[in-house]
């Protein structure tokens, strides 16, 4: 078993809040992604689960038993972090060994533990050697070799790939994802990287300032953001944001003007809410891989000041009018069309996300057991 609960767990340093509430269940056998900006407190909840920091607040339970008192050693968890922490002076096996060295285990079942994260992780070969003479991946993979022989009921990974180059960082997660399915074990991963979140989670912690922004599967966060935090923060390049004013609320949807244009955007709002809304200041989200070259439902004519041309896709920014930033859209192929003075835009209200003067996201009329189909298809990768 590898079951976690997080009831009410906060975090104090000195005056300063850092986690807030947060209260979670990660199911046995789930692959829980944290993800969120610098400074938000991921690693700080990691670190709390792991015992390697106090709780100011809140219960951490696992497999139904709370651990807050308990050593780290005795919590039934592994870490593995970001600066590998192997020791340089040992071999590969005896860096991996030396979790159950210092447990006392007979040398017949060190040899055993020691093989089989050798084979899993395909480091058979390199067992004499010291972390030294190892690439990044692979002394990343002896510190999880190490985690691994411990049979930990969760594994913990602080930013794990975070050292390595993209095309390392590419090949790892696609190790981590294999690893997960093949020890079927609790995962609970933090990263800043979006793509390693959308890519390896079942679900997604979205922290922002030491409180959840939304919990979810990694479509789910891409195609109902409950907020404007999250649906900037899911998503590279990242949504586009137009001021807009509400018109009227149907059962169709909410009517918005922008730019002097009228756009029935398919999202419900609770009934007793409805009237109220006629008249205030809301935000349209259209995500940069859903605005197509020409005409089409709601349109736009934008003055393209940058184009970055990718081959696999083309990614212009527009200046919008007064503060509000870029306009960005990413069209498929090369499109040396957008080099012009002026060029038109459009983008299906389908695919229009709409928040309340408070950020927060009206529903969307989405059949996710459709869009799950779908992959996003601007979830570029991040550079390193
Ligand atoms: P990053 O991605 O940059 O590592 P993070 O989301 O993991 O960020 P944390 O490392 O959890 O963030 O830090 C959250 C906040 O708590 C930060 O403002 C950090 O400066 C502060 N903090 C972390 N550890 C301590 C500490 N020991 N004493 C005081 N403040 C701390």
């Amino acid at each position: 078993m590898g079951q976690l609960s997080l009831n009410q767990i906060t975090k104090i340093f000195g005056t300063f809040e850092v986690v807030r509430n947060v209260s979670l269940d990660v199911h046995d056998g789930e692959f829980m992604v944290f993800v969120g900006p610098s400074g938000c407190g991921k690693s700080t909840l990691l670190r709390m689960i792991a015992g390697l920091e106090d709780t100011s607040g809140g219960d951490i339970v696992i497999d139904g038993k709370r651990v807050n008192d308990l050593a780290p050693v005795k919590r039934g968890i592994a870490m593995v972090f970001q600066s590998y922490a192997l020791y340089p002076h040992m071999s590969v096996y005896e860096n991996i060994a030396f979790p159950l060295r210092v447990e006392g285990a007979p040398e017949a079942e060190i040899r055993r533990k020691v093989d089989e994260a050798a084979r899993i992780l395909h480091l058979e070969t390199r067992m004499d050697q010291r972390p030294g003479n190892l690439s990044g991946g692979q002394r990343q993979r002896v510190a999880i070799g190490r985690a691994i022989v411990r049979e930990p009921e969760i594994f913990l990974f602080d930013e794990p790939l975070s050292n390595l180059d993209a095309a390392l960082r590419t090949d790892m997660r696609i190790e981590l994802t294999r690893l997960h399915k093949q020890l079927g074990a609790t995962m609970i991963y933090v990263t800043h990287d979006q793509v390693e979140a959308m890519t390896m989670a079942d679900r997604i912690v979205v922290l922002n300032g030491g409180v959840i922004a939304q919990v979810g599967a990694p479509l789910e966060l891409y195609h109902k953001p409950q907020n404007l935090f999250v649906a900037g923060f899911i998503g590279n390049p990242r949504m586009n944001f137009l001021p807009v004013i509400c018109d009227a609320v149907t059962d169709a949807g909410v009517t918005v003007t922008y730019d002097g244009k009228s756009l029935t955007i398919p999202v419900s709002v609770p009934s007793d809410q409805g009237p109220a809304l006629k008249g205030t200041q809301m935000t349209l989200g259209i995500r940069p891989e859903h605005v197509v070259l020409g005409a089409g439902e709601a349109q736009l004519t934008v003055a393209p000041s940058v184009v970055e041309y990718l081959g696999q896709h083309t990614i212009g920014y527009a200046p919008l009018a007064g503060d509000a930033g870029n306009f960005c859209f990413v069209l498929s192929g090369t499109q040396a069309a957008v080099e012009a003075p002026t060029v038109d835009l459009s983008f299906s209200t389908a695919d229009c996300h709409l928040f309340d003067a408070n950020g927060q996201a009206f529903e969307r009329h989405v059949d996710m057991a459709a869009m799950r189909m779908q992959k996003p298809v601007g979830m570029l990768q991040t550079a390193n």
